[in-house]
C-alpha cells in the first residue's frame, strides 16, 4: 500500500473543476446539486435551492445529467469552506455549514453570516425582538 498520498488529492477531496464547470444550474450558476429539477420556463436543469423559486417543478430525468452530478465531487458553494463532497453527500453539508450565509428579508441581496443575522437585519430598524 501506498500511504504517500497527499491528503488533498485523495479521491472524495478531489475536485474536477473542468468536470463540474458545466454541471451548473441554471439560475444560481451555483454547482447542481441533487435534487434536481428542470426550470419551468427554458429547458434547462435547476438545483436543490432554486427549486424552491416556483411552485410547480418537474424533477430532472436526465439519467446522464444525474449520475454526473450523483458521482462527481462539488466543494461547498460557501466562501470560506473547504469541504468537498460528493453531490450526493453535498447537500446536507451545505445547508448546516458553518459558513452559509443567509439572505436579509429587508435588502434581499445582501448575504449574510449566520450569526450576524440578528444584528444587521436590526440596522435596517425593522426589527422586532422578543425582548
Ligand atoms: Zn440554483
Ligand atoms: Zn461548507
Ligand atoms: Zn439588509
Amino acid at each position: 500500500m501506498n500511504l504517500h498520498i497527499v491528503k488533498s488529492r485523495e479521491s472524495e477531496q478531489f475536485v474536477e473543476y473542468d468536470l463540474i464547470k458545466v454541471l451548473k444550474c441554471s439560475m444560481c450558476l451555483g454547482y447542481l446539486l441533487p435534487s434536481l429539477y428542470k426550470n419551468p420556463t427554458s429547458d434547462n436543469t435547476i438545483c436543490f435551492y432554486c427549486h424552491y423559486q416556483f411552485t410547480e417543478v418537474e424533477p430532472e430525468l436526465n439519467k446522464e445529467t444525474i449520475e454526473k452530478v450523483s458521482k462527481t465531487n462539488f466543494p461547498c458553494r460557501w466562501r470560506g469552506c473547504e469541504t468537498t463532497k460528493l453531490g450526493v453527500n453535498l447537500v446536507d453539508q451545505e445547508l448546516s455549514c458553518k459558513h452559509r450565509m443567509f439572505k436579509c428579508p429587508v435588502c434581499t441581496d445582501d448575504m449574510i453570516k449566520r450569526e450576524d443575522v440578528i444584528s444587521h437585519v436590526k440596522e435596517h430598524g425593522s426589527y422586532r425582538g422578543q425582548g
